[in-house]
C-alpha cells in the first residue's frame, strides 16, 4: 500500500526554483523506499506573479491550499518588490490562517562544514520561534507628519493563549530532546509584554517537571549562542526574537544554505508549511549553483510532520553522509558543485 500525499508546491522566485526540485527529488527516492507518494500542485504564486497581476497568490488562494498535506516553499522575494508585500501578501496570511504558530528551525553543524565560531561542532539545538503574534502586529500607525512632530507607533501583541501554546510545544519538545529549554526575554527593558511573557513560561515550566529551563534577556543570550553554542537544547522566543536568533544560529553552523524551517500547525487541522531559512538569493540566482541542503532539510522535516519518521532520519543521514564522506560541495561551501550535481551526490547516500 502506497501513501500518497498532496503537497502544495510553491517554488516562488530565484532560487526558490533551484532548490525545490533537488527537495522534490529527494522526497521521491525516500518516499519510494517507504512506500509514500507525492502529488505536488505547482503554484505559482511570487514575486514575479506580484510584478505581473498585482498579488503573489490568488484572491482565493488560501482556499486552494487548505486540505493539502502540507506547504513546500522555495523562497520568495524579488529586489524590485518591497520586503513587506512578500511577508504581507504571502507568507503572513498563511502562517495565520492556517494557525501555524510555531516556527521551528533546527540547527546543527554536520561533519564536513565549518562554523565560523571555534568550538560550535557539538552544536545541536532548536530554535522554536512564535509565529502569529508577539511584535509582527498590525496594530498602530504614522501620526503627524514632518519634524519634530512626526512619529510611528508598532504595537506588541502577546496573548496568554499564544504564549501558553507556544512554550508547551517548546517544552513538550525538549522533553524528547536534552530536557532544556531557555526562554529569550527583555523584561527589563520591554515593561509590559515581555514580564507577561515571562510569567506564562514560568506557568507552562511548572506542567513540565521533567524540562529544565531558564531565562536569558535576549541581549546576553545572543552573545552566547555565539560564544558558547553547545550549551543549548531548545531556545523559546518570541516572533521577533525567535526570528533574529534563528538567522544568528544559523550563520553560526556555517551557511545559511543549510538551515531549515518549519511552519507548525500542532493541532492539524490546517496544513503546515515548510520552507528553507534562506531568501531568493537574487545575487546568485539563475546560476544552478544554490545550495540545496537548507530545502532538502526542510523537505525531511515535512516527513517527519507528515509521520514518516524514519524516512525523515534517513533523509537527515544522505545529508550528514554526503558532507562527511565526500568534498563535493556548492560554492557557498567552498566548492564547484551544480545544485543538481550535489543533489545527485547526496542520493547516493540515503541508505
Ligand atoms: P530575503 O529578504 O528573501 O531573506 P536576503 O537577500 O535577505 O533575502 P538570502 O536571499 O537568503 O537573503 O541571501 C543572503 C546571502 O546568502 C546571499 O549572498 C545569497 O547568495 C546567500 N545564500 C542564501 N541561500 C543560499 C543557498 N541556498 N545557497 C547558496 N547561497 C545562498
Ligand atoms: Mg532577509
Amino acid at each position: 500500500m502506497v501513501t500518497t500525499h498532496r503537497i502544495a508546491l510553491i517554488p516562488g522566485d530565484g532560487i526558490g526554483q533551484e532548490v525545490t526540485p533537488a527537495a522534490c527529488r529527494v522526497l521521491d527516492a525516500v518516499g519510494k523506499r517507504h512506500g509514500v507518494a507525492f502529488s505536488y500542485d505547482e503554484l505559482d504564486w511570487s514575486c514575479a506573479r506580484y510584478t505581473e497581476l498585482g498579488a503573489m497568490m490568488p484572491a482565493d488562494g488560501l482556499d486552494r491550499i487548505r486540505h493539502h498535506d502540507a506547504v513546500l516553499l522555495g523562497a520568495v522575494g524579488d529586489p524590485s518588490v518591497p520586503d513587506h508585500v512578500s511577508l504581507w501578501g504571502l507568507l503572513i496570511p498563511i502562517r495565520r490562517t492556517f494557525r501555524q504558530y510555531v516556527n521551528l528551525r533546527p540547527v546543527k553543524v554536520f561533519e564536513g562544514v565549518d562554523s565560523p565560531v571555534r568550538g560550535a561542532e557539538l552544536m545541536d539545538l532548536v530554535v522554536v520561534r512564535e509565529n502569529v503574534e508577539g511584535e509582527y502586529s498590525e496594530v498602530g500607525g504614522r501620526f503627524g507628519t514632518g519634524f519634530p512632530e512626526e512619529m510611528a507607533v508598532q504595537e506588541s501583541v502577546f496573548t496568554r493563549a499564544g504564549v501558553t501554546r507556544v512554550a508547551d510545544y517548546a517544552f513538550t519538545l525538549a522533553g524528547r530532546r536534552h530536557g532544556h529549554v531557555t526562554s529569550a526575554t527583555k523584561s527589563n527593558g520591554i515593561v509590559h509584554t515581555m514580564p507577561f511573557w515571562d510569567e506564562v513560561v514560568a506557568e507552562v515550566a511548572r506542567s513540565h517537571p521533567d524540562v529544565a529551563w531558564r531565562s536569558e534577556h535576549i541581549d546576553a543570550l545572543c552573545a552566547k549562542v555565539v560564544l558558547d553554542p553547545v550549551r543549548f537544547d531548545v531556545i523559546v522566543g518570541s516572533n521577533l526574537f525567535g526570528d533574529i536568533l534563528s538567522d544568528l544560529t544559523a550563520a553560526v553552523a556555517g551557511s545559511i544554505g543549510i538551515a531549515p524551517s518549519a511552519n507548525i500547525n500542532p493541532e492539524r487541522d490546517f496544513p503546515s508549511m515548510f520552507e528553507p531559512v534562506h531568501g531568493s538569493a537574487p545575487d546568485i540566482s539563475g546560476r544552478g549553483i544554490a545550495n540545496p541542503l537548507g530545502a532538502i532539510w526542510t523537505a525531511a522535516l515535512m516527513l517527519d510532520h507528515l509521520g514518516h519518521r524514519e524516512a525523515a532520519a534517513e533523509v537527515e543521514g544522505a545529508i550528514a553522509g554526503v558532507l562527511a564522506k565526500t568534498p563535493i560541495r556548492t560554492p557557498d561551501l567552498g566548492g564547484t558543485a551544480k545544485t543538481g550535481e550535489f543533489t545527485t551526490a547526496l542520493l547516493e547516500h540515503l541508505s
